[in-house]
């Protein structure tokens, strides 16, 4: 569904992903890891076509991203960017609407089905209350929702979040990882996000990968990814992993904390 060849991105003479490879296929959600600066957003931007690649290619349902115009773009892959830089004065049904842009008329009216699809996005994100709010006078997790809305108006096969949970409290962490797990499980969507949680990772992603100065370092599942050797290794720190108690997936401890014997 999304596939990622080879790809090398630069800013200007610096080399910020270098011969990246992996794929995301419908129905899965596949977790982006690696420490501050490995070129997580990097590879978001690039794979949804809004920064050029150097060399390879991003490849979308057997098509290369370059030969799409910005609308076939915006209709196959929808993206919720790390920073929040939302029109403050547009309402948050205005905003989501916003998500039907690739889907207009000519004349830019919205239809019916437009209005629709925007009513399910805020339903779906618990935002049918904040509806007629401005989106400036808004809390920084419930902007975030805002523009996971908008992503979901979109109706696009492929769903590229660059961390996402980042300012929300538990509960609303829990409602937009398990609302990407349902899209990808029951929509058969194929979901890529930038995730800086580890734990978060192992438990809502099918696979994991691993970058590390822009490199791919490990691609598997999450298991085999959040080792406490990859792990150590990546972000310079020691590490215990230790498995959930109810799911089984990998949990990743602090370690070695200075001036304390266990
Ligand atoms: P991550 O999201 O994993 O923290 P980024 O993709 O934001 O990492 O950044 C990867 C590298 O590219 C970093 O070294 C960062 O400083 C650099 N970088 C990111 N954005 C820009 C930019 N607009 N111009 C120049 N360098 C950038
Ligand atoms: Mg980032």
């Amino acid at each position: 569904m999304l596939e990622i060849n080879s790809l090398s991105v630069a800013y200007g003479h610096r080399l910020a992903l270098d011969n990246v490879s992996f794929s995301v296929r419908e129905g899965e959600v596949v977790a982006l890891i690696g420490p501050n600066g490995a070129g997580k957003s990097t590879l978001i931007r690039a794979a949804s076509g809004a920064l050029p690649a150097r060399s390879g290619s991003v490849h979308v349902e057997g098509v290369n991203l370059r030969h799409l115009s910005v609308v076939e773009r915006a209709r196959r892959l929808a993206v919720v960017p790390q920073a929040r830089n939302l029109p403050p004065a547009f309402t948050v049904y205005e905003t989501v609407l916003l998500g039907r842009t690739p889907y207009l008329g000519w004349m830019g009216q919205a239809s019916d089905l437009d209005r629709e699809c925007a009513w399910r996005a805020l339903e779906r994100t618990q935002l049918t209350a904040l509806a007629e709010r401005r989106v400036g006078e808004l809390s920084g997790g419930e902007q975030q929702r805002v523009l996971m809305a908008r992503a979901l108006a979109q109706e696009t096969p492929i769903l590229l979040l660059d961390e996402p949970t980042t300012h929300l409290d538990l509960q609303h962490q829990a409602e937009v990882l398990n609302l990407a797990r349902s899209l990808a499980s029951h929509h058969h969507k194929a979901v890529l996000m930038a995730l800086h949680d580890l734990n978060l990772a192992g438990l809502y992603a099918d696979r994991v990968v691993m970058l590390v100065n822009g490199r791919t370092q490990v691609v598997g599942a999450p298991h085999e990814v959040l080792t406490e050797q990859n792990l150590t290794a990546a972000y310079r720190v020691p590490v215990h992993v230790v498995t959930h108690p109810e799911y089984g997936s990998p949990l990743v401890l602090p370690d070695g904390r200075e001036g304390r014997q266990p």
